[in-house]
Order: structure tokens, then sequence, then C-alpha cells
């Protein structure tokens, strides 16, 4: 989609290294760390919110949490803990328009969220 950060970044027109990079799903180094580990694992194709996410995307979407278990173990924060977290609209934070999973970990984590 064109004017999307995601969507660019994945087309290589703005430049950033893939720290995984699948046939679906690729990830990279947010920009803004909020922890230790700050990874966004982020589909291929477009949708602008979560709620985009339709039966037929089930698979891809389930991938993602895949991805999410080898990354924290290549990070090393499988066995201390760590936090996948997907933003659903302005209210809940959102702020890139094509969806992204956040992976957190490598410091201890308080709940409820901010
Ligand atoms: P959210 O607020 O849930 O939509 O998350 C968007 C995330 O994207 C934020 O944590 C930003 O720090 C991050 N971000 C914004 N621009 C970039 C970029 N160019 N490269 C990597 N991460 C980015
Ligand atoms: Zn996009």
């Amino acid at each position: 989609m064109e004017d999307c950060l995601f969507c660019k970044i994945n087309q290589g027109d703005i430049p950033s290294e893939k720290v995984y990079d699948g046939e679906d799903v690729f990830a990279i180094e947010d920009i803004n760390p909020q922890a230790p580990v700050h990874l966004l694992i982020i589909p291929k194709k477009h949708f602008s919110t979560l709620l985009e996410i339709e039966e037929s995307d089930f698979q891809l979407i389930g991938s993602i949490f895949g991805v999410a278990n080898q990354l924290a173990a290549e990070r090393k924060i499988d066995q201390s803990g760590f936090r996948v977290v997907g933003n659903c609209g302005a209210g809940a934070g959102q702020s890139v328009f094509h969806i992204h999973y956040h992976l957190l970990g490598g410091r201890a984590m308080k709940w409820p969220p901010g």
C-alpha cells in the first residue's frame, strides 16, 4: 500500500535491517525501544488494523506467534519472560496503521500496562 511505513520498509523503499525475513512475515528492531529487547513482527500483507483480519488470514497471523517464539529464544528472553502486544486503534496506542506485534522482553514487566 502506498504511503505505508511498514509496506515501504518491507519493499526496501525505507532502509531498515530486517532481523527476520520470512515468506509472509518480517521483523525489525523498534526505533524507540521500550525494553532491552523490542522487536516488531509484521505481516507483509497490509492490514490497517487487527479488525481487518479475516478467517482466511488465521494461518498467517498464527505464524507470527511462531516467529515470536523463535526470536524470543534467539534473544534469550524465552525463559525470563516476554510480552507480545498488538495495539488496535488510536485509543489503544496504535500509531502505525499496518498491523504489527511488539515483542518485548529483557526486563520485569508490570500489569496492567499503561
Ligand atoms: P504502535 O504504536 O503500536 O502502532 O507501534 C508502532 C511502533 O513503531 C512504535 O513502537 C514505534 O517506535 C515504531 N516505529 C515507528 N517508526 C519506525 C521505524 N521507522 N522503524 C522501526 N520502528 C518504528
Ligand atoms: Zn502497509
